[in-house]
């Protein structure tokens, strides 16, 4: 089931919405809206709007479903994720925010498997994991009626955990004194909050240790083969509204994308029962909001898997139109990948900084010439 081998995303997309879709960037769709939990302290305390733990505490109240695969960070071991099926609201919530790290989502499915006949699961996940589960129950009849919800994430990139090395290194903690980690969380956009056994918190907001810390180092080599930002195969995809309008947002809103009746109709019962804040929007704002990672996915990987073919690595096999790449995208491809193998090499560290610096200076006299 490895998407990480093979996606046909033409097939999947007959199967899951009885066509192929039409746009190039953001697949079938129904519908986009942005809106926000209106229960405070969820919107507060989630990644975005809170959309997706309020969905699933909907759906769980309702009766649509018995439980879902969620992902929180583990309290024995705070630095490992663990996909595990929520059962309660308490479970949903404390399982809410994003997680910037590598998430075995499958080890939940057997549970799912295993569980009650007649239970019924969603599941949450990023467009890979939603690939795999979609890919499972192509083949798997008890899963694909036991899973009834495929709520997906947008994903530009994560980060391997050589990254949290990096960035307690900078933080100065030592890794043995972190009791909790919070990727996101406080507001909006909200930022990475390291609590320490003395009691104490370091934090730092996700546009410092994201952007101007992490940059395109620690990123996967999987995630540099990835065409899919917008879940586009999942019922529901949800990301943040990346726009200037939402710059004084501090509380959070979300993107939704609904692809599927069932979403769509999910989302319009939450407003009607008054559980979120919904609205409509039209599809130019979405694709503004994340530009630079559809461009990284759907123009710039073209070139990144020429240019590994080049070098005899395997590459995986998509039944899906990518936009042609030229010079640029080729020189994109050498740079990122440079950036991987460098963080992948503690004794090269020292060099990330003046490295970033560097670019900084560089894309800032390209900006002055344009
Ligand atoms: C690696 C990564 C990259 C992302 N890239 C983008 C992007 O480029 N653009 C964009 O707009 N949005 C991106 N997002 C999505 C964004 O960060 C929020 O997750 C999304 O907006 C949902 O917000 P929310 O408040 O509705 O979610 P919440 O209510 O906080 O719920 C989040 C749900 O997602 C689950 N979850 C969190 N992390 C993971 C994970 N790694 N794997 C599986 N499940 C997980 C949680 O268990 C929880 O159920 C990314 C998220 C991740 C994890
Ligand atoms: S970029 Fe693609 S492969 Fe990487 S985590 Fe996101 S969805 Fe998965």
């Amino acid at each position: 089931m490895c998407s990480g081998y093979e996606v046909d995303f033409k097939a999947l997309n007959r199967d899951i919405f009885g066509k192929e879709p039409e746009d190039p960037l953001l697949g079938n769709y129904l519908n986009f809206y942005i809106g926000h939990s209106n229960e405070y302290h969820i919107r507060y305390n989630s990644a975005s709007g809170g959309l997706v733990t309020q969905l699933l505490i909907f759906a769980l109240e309702e009766g649509i479903i018995d439980g879902a695969l969620v992902t929180k960070m583990r309290k024995d071991k705070p630095l490992e994720p663990e996909p595990f099926v929520a059962r309660t609201k308490k479970e949903i919530i404390d399982a809410s925010k994003s997680k910037y790290c590598p998430v075995p989502a499958n080890i939940a499915i057997k549970e799912i498997l295993d569980s009650k006949e007649g239970e019924r699961f969603a599941v949450v996940g990023l467009p890979c994991h939603i690939h795999g589960i979609r890919k499972a129950e192509k083949i798997n009849k008890k899963l694909r009626e036991k899973v009834v919800l495929h709520l997906g994430l947008l994903c530009s990139i994560n980060r391997n955990f050589l990254s949290q090395d990096y960035l307690f290194k900078k933080f100065n903690v030592k890794k043995e004194e972190v009791i909790k980690l919070d990727y996101r969380g406080k507001g909006w956009i909200g930022g990475m909050t390291i609590a320490l056994n003395d009691g104490t918190e370091k934090y730092s907001p996700l546009p410092i240790y994201w952007t101007q810390i992490l940059r395109q180092y620690f990123v996967p080599f999987r995630c540099t083969l990835c065409s899919d930002q917008s879940s586009e195969l999942a019922d529901l995809s949800f990301g943040d509204i990346w726009l200037p309008e939402f710059r004084d947002d501090k509380i959070g809103t979300s993107l939704i994308i609904s692809r599927t009746k069932t979403g769509d109709k999910i989302l319009n019962e939450m407003k009607f029962k008054n559980k979120v804040n919904l609205k409509k929007i039209e599809r130019y704002k979405v694709v503004e909001s994340q530009s630079y990672p559809l461009k990284f996915k759907k123009e710039y990987l073209d070139a990144r898997i020429t240019l590994l073919k080049l070098f005899r690595k395997r590459t995986p096999i998509y039944n899906q139109k990518l936009l042609k790449p030229n010079i640029i995208t080729y020189l994109h491809a050498l740079l990122i990948y440079s950036q991987i193998f460098f963080s992948s090499k503690k004794y090269f560290w020292w060099l990330l900084e003046p490295f970033g610096n560097l670019l900084d200076k560089i894309s800032k006299i390209k900006q002055k010439i344009h």
